[in-house]
């Protein structure tokens, strides 16, 4: 199914954070006294003027890595079964006594749980990705003090050192969701408007209120094979009768949107787009539920 393209929506988004936010660079504390011993993690990057500098960025990866966790504690919240355990290997395709190079996609597809089915597993390809990060304005950095406190003894642990942090920033980026179904875009979109209202955080010391973060929904293009008119379709009512049989995708993939309309753009694609943040914050809006919908269905 990944080999065409049905529907995709690719957002984008600036993420503001509200406290300070530390994303942590996987690197040892640096040896250099003049640096902070917990660093928000770099890039490096051309500037206009042709320079190349060490700048803080967010990886696509650790935003990832937030979305889908929170993703699967919402799946959770309906049954245990709807999102494995990765760390423990107690992955479903395993549990299902699937082998990863043996079985043909769409099998793979189908055994797989719900939260694999939209971010990805060791046998099947993720839906979405998410890129890098930058900033778009010179973030505004400081240096915090900070000790890590034994829970029992209540002496410090660890400590103390320096964290940097970062308390006024833009960071831009894109994230891409390819082939969904209207559950799919709702539980992605359920969980960016959690962390949009400041329900989770990003990052290093969430416990102790850093990396709440706001969310501004800068483009939102959707693009699908067919026209769409009043309504967003997903690949459940784009795929033809065999590929939603074998995949097991769901009957009635459409969501109703009243005013939405994908223009033509090509001889293959129909596009619709927004760059009005109130709008597209709707249209995840309308979309969140549904991802219950399509999970409860499908038993
Ligand atoms: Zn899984």
């Amino acid at each position: 199914m990944h080999g065409r393209l049905y529907n995709e929506l690719s957002l984008e988004i600036a993420i503001m954070p509200q406290t300070p936010l530390l994303i942590k660079s996987g690197q040892k504390a640096s040896i250099d006294p003049a640096l902070p011993d917990m660093q928000f993690v770099r890039t490096r990057r051309r500037l206009p003027n042709g320079e190349v500098s060490e700048v803080v960025y967010i990886p696509g990866s650790s935003l990832r890595g937030v979305v889908r966790a929170h993703a699967e504690r919402l799946l959770r919240t309906l049954d245990e079964k709807h999102a494995c355990y990765v760390e423990a290997k107690k992955f479903c395709l395993r549990q299902n006594g699937l082998k990863e190079d043996k079985e043909p996609a769409d099998r793979l597809y189908k055994e797989s749980c719900y939260a694999c089915k939209l971010f990805g597993n060791t046998g099947i390809a993720s839906r979405v990705q998410m890129s890098d990060l930058h900033p778009a304005i010179d973030p505004l950095r400081e240096s915090r003090f900070g000790v890590a406190i034994d829970r029992i003894t209540g002496a410090v642990a660890v400590g103390p050192f320096d964290l940097e942090v970062v308390t006024d920033a833009r960071f831009e980026g894109r994230i891409v969701l390819r082939n969904f179904t209207v559950g799919q875009l709702g539980l992605l979109g359920a969980a960016l408007l959690d962390i949009a209202d400041g329900l989770v955080a990003l990052g290093h010391a969430k416990s102790r209120g850093l990396g709440r973060v706001c969310i501004e929904f800068t483009r939102a293009e959707f693009r699908f094979c067919q026209p769409a008119d009043g309504k967003i379709p997903g690949v459940g009512e784009l795929a033809d009768q065999e590929l939603k049989r074998k995949y097991g995708l769901p009957d009635g993939d459409t969501l109703p949107i009243v005013g939405f309309q994908a223009a033509q753009r090509n001889a293959l694609y129909y596009q619709a787009s927004s760059d009005d943040n109130d709008q597209i914050r709707g249209w995840l809006s309308e979309a969140a539920p549904r991802w219950v919908q399509e999970v409860q269905r499908a038993g």
